[in-house]
């Protein structure tokens, strides 16, 4: 079986790009290994500027039907009273919104089959040999093996998964890494525009709307926080965190004073932030494995889908996609990666230092209560509103 292209992943990078090439006419195959709707670490807000570009890509429409309130509003949630701003409004649709993971990746991916993409589900992709006229992608599901051909790889397997695909990265641990958490929760008392950034020691977490009443919390705790805290409350990791959570948060406990859990908890990590590759030998990369920011600015769905159209953006602009416009795809696209992405995961790196450190998170809060506008600042610095370009 031959395609002009095969997607590794069918998380929002990977499907981004699958449906703006189906869209271009080209001839695609996307191989994901998990069945879906699956849910995910993630904790599933996606700013106003993505619903712009899902309309591009066909899948505005359904991602609107079903996604939870518009966030007009942000707030800090740390050891001190809460403080709130405007969430800055984006051209277009103005505001965002959050979507579970089980939804949207189902939706998009729906939205990739129904714009022409082969879907190879759960299958996983198990070794891809590329840099020669075409490429190779062997992929395998219950003791069953076949090979995919195509002229460009695309890698959008995520950062945290071990594998063996020279796309993946290493495992390797260090002490300050950070593990994420998830869960859903029903009957909380947040106010529905409302989303909190929260601060506590060792680590920062959010809280949102999404879909069908329920409330997504998620967050990030460094490894030497975890171990201290699983210490203290003599309980499984994510039940600690939220222990920890809710005894250094006020506002937080309140708002999930009532509420009542909603499926497991969830765990990932080590996450991955900071820049990678975005093409390394002959394969392209997008969504977190080309380069991930802290959760704390909650942007890794705006880059996952932003960087599949700026890949897809920068493959169109060459009819044959042989080695040589391979490669100079590949250049456009770093390119285009760095001026879209670069200030926001500096941006997230600082805040996160800043968050997880009793002294400057004391610094911080201090700031955000002297000027709460500085919220509405940081959440524009996190590329909120920051237009996607169109495709020339
Ligand atoms: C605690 C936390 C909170 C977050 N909150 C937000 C938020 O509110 N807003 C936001 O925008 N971002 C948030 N993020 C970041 C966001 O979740 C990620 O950046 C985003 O999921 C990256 O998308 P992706 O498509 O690159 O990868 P993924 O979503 O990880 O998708 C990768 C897909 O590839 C598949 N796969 C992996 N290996 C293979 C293989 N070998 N063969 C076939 N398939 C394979 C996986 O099954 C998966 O479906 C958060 C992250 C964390 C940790």
């Amino acid at each position: 079986m031959s395609y002009d292209a095969i997607v590794i992943g069918a998380g929002p990078a990977g499907c981004s790009a699958a449906l703006a090439l189906a869209g271009m006419g080209r001839r695609v195959a996307i191989v994901e290994q998990s069945r879906f709707p699956r849910k995910k670490v993630c904790g599933e807000y996606m700013s106003a500027v993505n619903l712009d570009l899902l309309d591009r890509l066909g899948a505005g429409a359904s991602v609107r039907a079903r996604a939870g309130p518009s966030v007009r509003r942000v707030a800090l949630f740390a050891s001190g009273p809460a403080v709130e701003a405007g969430m800055p409004r984006a051209p277009g649709d103005a505001f965002g919104c959050a979507l579970g993971r089980d939804v949207l990746d189902s939706v998009l991916l729906q939205a990739a089959t129904d714009a022409g993409a082969a879907v190879f589900q759960p299958w996983r992709a198990v070794d891809v040999c590329a840099g020669g006229a075409a490429a190779a992608v062997r992929i395998e599901s219950a003791g069953e093996s076949r090979v995919l051909t195509a002229d460009a790889v695309i890698a959008a397997h995520g950062s945290w998964a071990r594998g063996p695909l020279a796309s993946q990265l290493e495992r390797k641990n260090r002490r300050q890494d950070f593990f994420g958490f998830k869960a859903h929760f029903r009957g909380a008392s947040l106010a529905r525009d409302l989303m909190p950034l929260l601060v506590f020691p060792g680590g920062y977490g959010g809280m949102v709307w999404a879909d069908q009443g329920r409330l997504s919390l998620s967050c990030c705790l460094r490894r030497d926080a975890l171990a201290r805290v699983r210490d203290l409350y003599r309980a499984p990791a994510a039940q600690a965190v939220f222990a920890h959570i809710r005894a250094s948060c006020p506002a937080a406990r309140i708002a999930l004073g009532g509420a009542a859990l909603d499926g497991a908890w969830l765990a990932a990590g080590p996450i991955r932030p900071g820049v990678r590759a975005c093409y390394a030998a002959d394969i392209f990369r997008v969504g977190n494995i080309a380069g991930e920011c802290h959760p704390i600015i909650a942007e890794g769905i705006a880059m996952a889908l932003q960087s599949g159209w700026l890949l897809a953006c920068a493959l169109a602009r060459h009819d044959v996609w042989d080695a040589r416009s391979r490669a100079a795809a590949g250049r456009d696209y770093s390119e285009a990666w760095r001026r879209q992405f670069s200030t926001r995961i500096a941006a997230g790196a600082v805040l996160a230092r800043l968050a997880i450190l009793p002294q400057t998170a004391g610094a911080m809060q201090a700031v955000v209560r002297a000027l709460p506008s500085s919220l509405s600042f940081g959440a524009r610095l996190s590329g909120k509103t920051r237009a996607v370009p169109e495709c020339r």
